[in-house]
């Protein structure tokens, strides 16, 4: 296919995040188990479960194209969840793990925040009006959650620092 218009660029764009978060639904129960902070591993759980609802909101983004909901693999969050898989086999110290996956979870979020930054914007210019309600409703989850895994880091930085 080729790439036209904002609309196809659109198109293209919500292709690679709907692969992202679909990628991101088998990490997060990985990352899940391999926290040992319970409020950590609860953190990615009620993620996880923001992931279900947020491919949902995806899928109904696409009507506003007119187009199939199909995912094209989104090479970057592929690349991100090898690294947290990479540093998930790593030799750590509990909390000194858990300092890494909250590293390793603020990179992904980000690059979704960056994504739907992007489709947010471009939904508005080409006034597709149901999917910017949806696609900002998932921004913001992508947003809090990176709030809270930030609030939990100043915590657990400081038993990791306890670590020698
Ligand atoms: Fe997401
Ligand atoms: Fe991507
Ligand atoms: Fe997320």
């Amino acid at each position: 296919m080729s790439i036209d218009t904002l609309a196809d660029a659109f198109y293209n764009e919500l292709r690679d995040i709907y692969s992202a978060e679909k990628q991101l639904l088998q990490a997060l129960p990985k990352m899940a188990a391999k926290a040992s902070s319970s409020e950590l591993r609860q953190a990615f759980e009620l993620h996880l479960k923001e992931t279900e609802q947020q491919i949902d909101r995806v899928e109904r983004a696409f009507e506003d194209t007119g187009k199939a909901a199909r995912a094209k693999t989104c090479e970057a969050m592929k690349g991100l969840i090898e690294e947290a898989d990479g540093t998930m086999e790593e030799d750590a110290a509990e909390t000194v793990m858990d300092a890494m996956l909250i590293a390793c979870a603020q990179k992904i979020e980000h690059y979704e925040i960056a994504t739907y930054g992007t489709l947010c914007a471009w939904a508005d210019s080409l006034g597709y009006g149901n999917a910017l309600k949806l696609l900002k409703q998932n921004i913001n989850e992508e947003e809090m959650t990176d709030e809270k895994l930030s609030s939990l880091a100043q915590s657990i930085n400081k038993s990791a620092m306890a670590v020698h």
